[in-house]
């Protein structure tokens, strides 16, 4: 493992950090082992940076659980979040941190950031609240060590957020899919002038740069050489391209399984600033073109938009019809019928859409969800789709609820 400087407090981070996001914790018992072995398999390799949320339900109780039982809370990080999109009043800020802290079973957080700040306006709301007194006398006291955001709005939102507080860190997406994305190249750059630490969240763009990596964008890459000792794997290419910026501190990922550990750490091991050469980035080049025409929404997943209040399964709608484009029209119907439209006993499809909006409030890749239901719509439902549809909801006795006023078409 390789570790960087952060600047801020002159800790040594691991470059590769652990995603905690989607640790198996809705399994009980069994998840919460399985967690722990994630967390002791990363400590074993070098990581020493956990990122959580409040938000992530069960996810803050797991690693605290986990990290209890292995004795190793001092030798690590902890990041972790503020719900601001929950924060009404200022007693909410002590009523949030104090859950957090108990759900962790520490007294300190190492790396605390204020979830999904997208916006000037927003941190004036904050600061309304008392934040910035707040956030100082928590750090003075040791319960906040640093203190920073998480960032998912645009390029120019977030070069203003910037300048408005003396952050000790940031969290921004980065991927090779795109690098003017949100905050972009130009916003990892600017925080690092700054010498503010950047730590980079989706750099496997919630694994569609990995395992869902259309057929032709794989055979670029197997065809390419990687360096002794790596795995040649999507995932692999994807963490090296953003490892190779030299404004990049941590990068975290996801992680769900203890290969995929053993497999991210080797990569984090030997990728070095700059040392990308001129043919390894012309790859890319090549990847990122295939990857951009075949994948139609960009949600990664994070599920961050349900529940919807008419049961509509957003991300496995979407998941299915980007599958439509990457797999073919067959293969995305079938994971269409399967996993997003017949999940439970109501019928979740996009045709249940009533337009509320709620969604897109929380969306961190701001996607028009609304309007990208309705060409969901048309591509997987055609008429004859719909009859089929009909047919087996009458066959599985599934009501899909009546259709209101408002419902997409
Ligand atoms: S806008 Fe449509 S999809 Fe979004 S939450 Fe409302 S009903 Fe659900
Ligand atoms: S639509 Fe947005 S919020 Fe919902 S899963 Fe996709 S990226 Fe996440």
């Amino acid at each position: 493992m390789q570790y960087r400087i952060d600047k801020k407090s002159g800790k040594e981070l691991s470059v590769l950090g652990m995603g905690c996001m989607r640790f198996p914790a809705v399994l009980g018992v069994t998840g919460k082992k399985k967690a722990q072995a994630l967390v002791e398999t990363a400590i074993a390799d070098g990581i020493n940076y956990f990122d959580t949320a409040w938000l992530y339900a069960g996810n803050e109780e797991t690693l605290g659980e986990a990290l209890e039982n292995l004795g190793a809370r001092n030798r690590i990080n902890i990041a972790t979040k503020l719900p601001i999109l929950l924060v009404k009043k200022p007693e909410d800020f002590d009523r949030y941190f104090n859950e957090t802290l108990k759900r962790l079973r520490t007294t300190f957080v190492d790396y605390y950031l204020l979830h999904m700040l997208t916006d000037v306006s927003t941190w004036e709301r904050l600061q309304s609240l008392g934040i910035r007194e707040w956030a100082a006398a928590k750090q003075k006291s040791g319960a906040i060590r640093q203190f920073g955001f998480s960032f998912h709005g645009n390029r120019d939102s977030f070069l203003a957020l910037l300048a408005v507080y003396e952050w000790d860190f940031c969290q921004i997406q980065f991927n090779y899919s795109d690098e003017n994305f949100q905050a972009g190249l130009t916003g990892l750059n600017a925080a690092a002038e700054r010498g503010i630490p950047v730590v980079i969240m989706e750099p496997l763009l919630g694994g569609r740069l990995a395992d869902s990596l259309p057929k032709e964008a794989r055979g670029i890459l197997s065809g390419a050489k990687m360096p002794e000792g790596v795995a040649n794997t999507p995932a692999a290419w994807a963490l090296r391209w953003v490892l190779n910026h030299r404004g990049v501190t941590v990068v975290l990922s996801g992680m769900t399984t203890i290969p995929q550990i053993r497999e991210n750490a080797s990569v984090a091991g030997v990728s070095t600033v700059h040392s990308l050469t001129k043919e390894e980035l012309d790859v890319y080049g090549k990847v990122r073109a295939v990857f951009s025409a075949q994948n139609k929404i960009a949600c990664t997943g994070c599920g961050y938009c349900i529940p919807c209040p008419r049961g509509i399964n957003i991300p496995g709608v979407f998941s299915a019809y980007n599958s439509s484009y990457l797999m073919g029209r067959l293969a995305g119907w079938q994971q269409y019928m399967t996993s997003a439209v017949f999940t439970s006993k109501k019928h979740g499809g996009p045709s249940l859409c009533v337009a509320c909006g709620r969604c897109e409030r929380h969306c961190p890749q701001n996607l028009s969800i609304i309007q990208q239901l309705r060409l969901v719509r048309r591509r997987m439902e055609p008429f004859y789709f719909r009859l089929l549809i009909a047919g087996v909801r009458r066959f599985l006795g599934h009501t899909g609820g009546a259709k209101p006023k408002g419902t997409v078409s």
